[in-house]
Formats: structure tokens, sequence, C-alpha cells
């Protein structure tokens, strides 16, 4: 009997030493001490022995249980520190690295160009006025004395959503919300996103957006408009720009100019920026139209003032010398952090 105890021990240690998981270890514990473990079976076959031999059996049983017992809980707790060395060796962290910043935004080239104009005429007393992106017929065409033969009405120019209700095609429509919502005088620039059914290319994108501005007052004359105009023109463009006015057409205001400043680059004596022209046209201008003014409720014999509108991609385009509108609007970063 000794010598199978003998034997009994020393294959569990053998196991033991062998363990290389807690559920490997715990099948040898179920195996030696469970209930039906070879341990346990052991001592219920002490019966069986002869009474004299019983206590010093029985002693020799329990001591190898719990030697056995101990050498399972060390087993366990190497493996439990052996898991923990694992899982902080998974979290090592190595603080030599150099850091990982936050990607900084930045302000959309349009973005910039829209505010840098909106700050030049808050400057000069402006207020910034809003409006819908989706108008009706009377809003976007009739009141700003477009007649429905107007070729810009044509359904190849506008994104028609039904017969009267359209994507706006110009800012101007917010003119006559600011002109219906109030009393003269008014002194609003109005920004935004316009829609038109031009095809994708480096000069045209069927998204745009434009500045609009409008003056309405008592007494107001051309020499108001084009002094306006020309303190604009020089803090955006540099002090010594030059401005140049040429008669021009749209209906909603008479008379109407196209308005172009004298090449900042090449100074007026020609380059590629300018087309070899000196000039980069920048506006279009006008006094409002009587019918306009009338059309929104107001007394053309009493309030006059001027109107005027410029593309922002296209400042943006010349300010920052890029060559292709879609760079706005593909979202490139490589294109994006430059500014
Ligand atoms: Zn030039």
């Amino acid at each position: 009997m000794q010598k199978d105890l003998l034997r009994l021990e020393s294959e569990a240690r053998q196991r033991l030493s062998g363990v290389s998981s807690l559920a490997e270890l715990e099948e040898i514990r179920r195996k030696y001490l469970g209930k039906k473990g070879s341990v346990t079976q052991l001592l219920k076959s002490l019966g069986s022995v002869a009474p004299e031999e019983r206590p010093a059996l029985g002693q020799a049983i329990n001591d190898l249980k719990n030697r056995v017992a101990a050498e399972a809980d060390a087993v366990m707790l190497r493996l439990e520190a052996e898991a923990e060395r694992m899982r902080l060796e998974a979290e090592r962290l190595d603080i030599t690295l150099p850091g990982r910043g936050p990607m900084q935004g930045r302000r959309h080239p349009l973005t910039r160009i829209m505010d840098e104009i909106k700050s030049i005429f808050i400057g000069l007393g402006f207020q910034i006025a809003e409006g819908p992106e989706v108008e009706t017929d009377r809003y976007n065409f009739e009141a700003l004395n477009i007649p429905s033969d107007h070729p810009a009405r044509d359904t190849q120019d506008s994104f028609y959503i039904s017969d009267s209700v359209l994507l706006r095609t110009h800012t101007s429509p917010v003119q006559i919300h600011c002109m219906e919502d109030g009393e003269p005088p008014f002194r609003f620039i109005m920004p935004g996103r316009t829609y038109r059914r031009d095809a994708v290319t480096s000069r045209h994108s069927p998204i745009f957006h434009q500045v609009e501005g409008l003056v309405i007052d008592r007494d107001v004359t051309f020499t108001d408009l084009k002094g306006i105009l020309t303190v604009f023109s020089r803090q955006m463009f540099g002090q010594d720009t030059r401005m140049r006015f040429r008669p021009d057409f749209f209906p909603f205001t008479e008379p109407s100019a196209e308005i172009a400043v004298s090449c900042f680059v090449c100074k007026g004596k020609g380059c590629r920026l300018c087309s070899g022209s000196g000039w980069l046209e920048i506006l279009g201008a006008g006094m409002v139209h009587p019918k306009v003014i009338a059309n929104v409720g107001h007394d053309p014999e009493k309030w006059q003032g001027f109107a005027f509108g410029m593309g922002v991609e296209r400042i943006a385009l010349l300010k920052y010398g890029i060559d292709d509108i879609r760079h706005f609007f593909e979202g490139d970063l490589r294109f994006l952090n430059q500014f």
C-alpha cells in the first residue's frame, strides 16, 4: 500500500509539473482530489484494511492529499502570475514613440473667401441676410423683372422641382425677401449657394456660390455704387486696384454694369491669370430697376438703390491661382490642407 501511495504521488506531481492552463489544472485536481478521484478512492478503501493499520495509513493518505493539493495551488499561482504578465506585456506602452496629435481642421477656401467678403461689407455697414435655396418662380424670376420668355428661365438652365418651384439660380431672390420683410432703407449682403444645370467642367459646376448685395435708400446714385464697390475691391485685391465699368444687361437693374478689377498679379500689364487683358471680371451690378422696387410694395419715386452680385468660386480661383473649380467640391485633403 505504501508503495502505491508513493507511485500515485510521484505520478500526480509529474502531471502537475507539465500543466500549462487552468483548465488542465482543474482536470488533474478532479482526477486525484475530486469526489471520484484516486486519492479519495484510497481513503474510501481504508475499510478493507486491517484495523490496526488504519490510523497510520489514513494519516499517510491525508498527508499525500495535502501535499498534492498544495502543489496544485502552487501551480495555480504560477499560471495566474503568467497570465498577468502576458496581459501587462500586451498593454505595454512605448512612451518613447512620438505623439499623434489631433487632426486640425481648416476653413474651406470658399468659406475663407466668403468670410473675407462678409467682413469687408460688415465694415461698410451692411447686414447679412440669407434666404431659402428652394424658391418659387415669383422670387427667383417674376419679382426680379425676369419675364416668362427670358432665356434664364429655360429648363435647360434651372433645376425645377415642380412647374413653379425650383432650386434658386442666383442669390437675387433674397433681395426680394429682404425688401418684402421690412421698410427701407436696406443695406444687405446675401451670401449663399446657387444651382444651375451646368455640366461639370474645370470652369463650371451645377452648385456654386454667390454673394449678392443690395442698398436701398433715398437719393442713391450710380456714384454710390461705384464708391462702395471700389472700396470693396481695394480691400479684397489690394489698394492699388483700378476699376473698369462696362455696360451690361440684367433684367432687375437699369442701368447695369459688368465690373472688372485690374489684374492683381500683373497690375494690368497682361499675364496668364487675366488672359493677357490686364483685367479680371468679378462683379455684375446696377441700379435696382424701379419695377423691382414696385413689385415688393415700395415707392420707386421715393426709394432708389443698387444691387451687385459676385461669384465666390471665381474670386477664389483668381485669388488662390487655382485652375479647376472641381477642386473646391472633391474634398481632397491634399488640396484643402494647402489653405
Ligand atoms: Zn494679369
